[in-house]
């Protein structure tokens, strides 16, 4: 299904429609419009000013058999799932809030790496840093691959790299994973020191 947008030109005043599909393929080009944030930019034919649009939608890759459901309001979660409910299920089905977190779920996917893994080495790093910091400490961690493999961490305004241990991954995926993989899935922060609070109540 395509959905169509109307919108007017912030700095022309041109009146825009353009359109958009519900499920989006995760090709080349796709991929590297996600990497500058563009995924979602409309360029204005008259004045070629730039303006980003935040929709909701599933983004999906045919290749690694991926599924990212791009939910901008947590209410449309639903909505935004059943946009994928007559496409093949047997794929890894994720639901994430931003550009950002869909361009990290194709960094892991495409490595071939498990995001219940990443995740879980995340929170660990971050629950350190917030213990070493401070809990109130504004702290974010991705995992990239470009332009090499490692966590990026931002923490205050600044920005820093943590390598990525194999050997860590490695023993997380051992020791933690058992997942169903039937539905839509927020694999996140929150979702992760869920896991590691239900291993220290064990
Ligand atoms: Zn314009």
């Amino acid at each position: 299904m395509i959905q169509e947008f109307k919108l007017t030109c912030g700095r022309c005043e041109e009146e825009l429609s353009v359109n958009f599909y519900d499920l989006l393929p995760l090709d080349k080009t796709n991929k590297k419009l996600l990497k500058t944030n563009d995924l979602f930019t409309v360029v204005c034919p008259k004045c070629q000013n730039k303006i980003k649009l935040n929709y909701d939608c599933v983004l999906v890759d045919e290749k690694n058999k991926y599924a990212l459901a791009l939910v901008v309001e947590d209410e449309d979660k639903e909505k935004v799932i059943s946009l994928f409910e007559n496409h093949d299920q047997n794929y890894r089905k994720r639901i994430v809030k931003n550009q950002q977190e869909a361009l990290e779920k194709t960094f892991i996917f495409d490595s071939h790496l498990n995001d219940y893994a990443i995740e879980i080495m995340k929170a660990v790093h971050k629950i350190g840093l917030l213990k070493e910091f401070g809990s109130d400490t504004d702290l974010k961690i991705y995992y990239t691959r470009e332009p090499i493999v490692c966590f990026v961490i931002l923490m205050n305004g600044e920005s820093y790299s943590l390598p990525f241990e194999k050997d860590f991954y490695d023993q997380v995926v051992r020791d933690y994973l058992n997942e169903d993989e039937t539905n839509f899935k927020e694999v996140d922060y929150d979702w992760a020191v869920r896991i590691l609070s239900e291993e220290v109540n064990a």
